[in-house]
């Protein structure tokens, strides 16, 4: 039709034209593995990105292979992110912290042509090298003269020696449609063989409008950004590509993600708004706490990726300052679905019942729509109390999986998110489980994470993980098994009496177990199926 608007296609490499064009010298600043501190800004970002996009060509790499990384928070992987789907390539962020016969899986399943390491992760590439027969080519992002000799390793050459002789006056980043496959993600597959999502160009541009949104994550050329989540887990929840449409300044902390560094790093790099999982500001506070320190920059954190405790959320207001939003999510959907902002009318509410809106995962932003339904496959109503299976559509939701592994994940057009939610009034939704570990006790379900929640609110807990054990009567009863605060007391009772008046009786966990530590997946999430399995052989104590 004549007279309507410009149909250029939403390509990521615009993003780092904008950034480069607009904020060349909005700052990007990464902790480095060689132990530095590294400063560059958009637009060396810009250049060094073309650059690699040109050393890919020089290899002949062709549009549409996939070009692996194995590598923290810093701004060579930016580089990366920008030069490999820039030129057509597919970015494919592989996750170091799952074991080295997964990792094989996972290449070998996405036939990876390159593999782009950081050096720490030295190990890996020896054990897994010689079972990966589809990459030609290893990178180790690193100067040329750290370029590792091991007569283990294959054949290496440095990222800096890689991409450092390509000439990009002349280079103009290519046009093609933006449904082409931008980058690629493995889900941590708690079950099977993980299964990838495949990110388009328009996914992804869209993805980063929207996170910047005010009422999403508003991120803005005045913030100072750290990504503590990774680059490797749905590309840091769309960081790199929101923080380039905002020109925002972004900071990445590299391999130090212990509480000193990142508090360090925050103060010396002036950060306003930081995004993690919980377990890593768990960290973080049990850092600054019994040091008395405070922020002086940091305004607001976006937390996911599993449940914020409450705990946390209320420390970060009233002891920090810091402004928490609770955000839900998953791979298949870019991450992002829901984010926790308070609407105009809920400014007259007092701090208690703010606090609960909070508390939930958040509100749909445009671009998700969102449904629960009823395990007879009833559609359910939208009043806060009714709970279902959670579903999901939108241009950042997954259609299938790489390579259409198994049938369509889709039920009529809406992809089954496999966890269990209320949705109020207002729009705001509130996990009350993933579906396999909500626990079934005598026909009423019972949500681990609200026992989860309250072990987190007593002061001797430090991590709490709530499990459904059987039970000859009730079918499943709750435990919550428990990690306790350095220095502090607690027994088993205390524990229970605690739960008295905040839950229904019936709700009160059967058992408390005290453990040294909870198992952490590779995305730094609680693994349940672990715990279950420690505790196969547990009895429930006899009442
Ligand atoms: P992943 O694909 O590894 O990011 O995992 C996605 C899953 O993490 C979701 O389906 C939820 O079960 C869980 N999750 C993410 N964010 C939250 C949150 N804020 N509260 C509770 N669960 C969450």
């Amino acid at each position: 039709m004549l007279g309507l608007m410009q149909g250029d296609h939403l390509l990521i490499s615009s993003l780092i034209d904008f950034a480069a064009n607009h904020h060349g010298d909005s700052e990007v600043i990464s902790k480095r593995v060689e132990g530095d501190v590294h400063r560059s800004n958009w637009s060396e970002v810009a250049i060094r990105s073309k650059k690699v996009a040109k050393a890919l060509d020089s290899w002949a790499i062709p549009g549409g292979e996939r070009v692996a990384t194995l590598a923290w928070n810093g701004y060579r992987h930016l580089e990366l992110y920008y030069g490999v789907s820039g030129s057509e390539r597919v970015l494919h962020t592989l996750n170091p912290r799952l074991h080295p016969d997964q990792i094989v899986w996972i290449i070998n399943h996405a036939q990876d042509t390159v593999l782009c390491f950081d050096t720490t992760f030295l190990p890996i590439i020896k054990a897994i090298h010689s079972r990966c027969p589809s990459v030609k080519y290893w990178v180790a992002l690193c100067d040329e003269s750290a370029l590792p000799k091991d007569a283990d390793l294959p054949i290496t050459v440095s990222y800096e020696g890689w991409i450092k002789p390509h000439n990009i006056d002349d280079y103009i980043w290519p046009t093609f449609d933006e449904n082409t496959a931008s980058s690629m993600c493995y889900t941590s597959g708690t079950t099977g063989n993980p299964k990838a999502a495949l990110y388009s160009h328009r996914s992804t541009i869209l993805h980063a409008y929207a996170i910047a949104l005010p009422d999403v994550m508003c991120v803005s050329a005045r913030d100072s950004v750290l990504p503590v989540v990774p680059m490797f887990h749905v590309n840091a929840w769309g960081l790199p590509y929101g923080c380039a449409i905002s020109g925002a300044k972004i900071v990445f902390p590299g391999p130090a993600l212990d509480g000193k560094s990142v508090y360090e790093l925050i103060e010396q790099e002036g950060v306003t708004f930081a995004a993690g999982v919980p377990t890593v500001w768990q960290m973080l506070l049990n850092y600054m706490r019994p040091l008395g320190l405070k922020f002086s920059s940091l305004q607001r954190t976006v937390i996911g990726g599993s449940a914020c405790p409450p705990a946390m959320i209320n420390s970060f207001r009233d002891d920090y300052g810091v402004e928490v939003l609770h955000a839900w999510g998953m791979t298949e959907m870019s991450p992002l679905g829901t984010l926790s902002t308070l609407k105009n009318k809920h400014l007259k509410l007092s701090k208690e019942d703010q606090l609960k809106l909070r508390l939930k995962q958040g509100r749909a932003i445009f671009g998700v729509e969102l449904k629960i339904v009823a395990e007879s496959g009833e559609l359910l109503p939208h009043n806060g109390v009714a709970f279902g299976d959670l579903y999901v559509k939108g241009p950042w939701v997954i259609e299938n999986y790489y390579k259409n592994d198994g049938p369509s994940p889709l039920v009529d057009g809406w992809f089954p998110t496999g966890d269990v939610a209320t949705i109020d009034p207002d729009g705001f939704i509130q996990i009350t489980d993933r579906s396999k570990d909500v626990i079934k006790s005598g026909g009423e379900w019972i949500s681990s994470i609200e026992i989860e929640n309250i072990a987190m609110a007593h002061p001797a807990v430090m991590m709490a993980a709530c499990i459904g054990v059987s039970h000859p009567k009730w079918d499943e009863r709750p435990i919550v098994v428990v990690v306790k605060r350095a220095d502090h007391k607690l027994e088993k009772q205390d524990l229970l009496a605690f739960y008295e008046g905040k839950i229904a009786k019936w709700q009160i966990p059967d058992d408390v177990i005290f453990v040294d530590a909870i198992p952490l997946g590779g995305t730094g999430k609680m693994l349940k199926t672990k715990l279950r399995e420690h505790l196969k052989d547990y009895n429930l104590p006899v009442i």
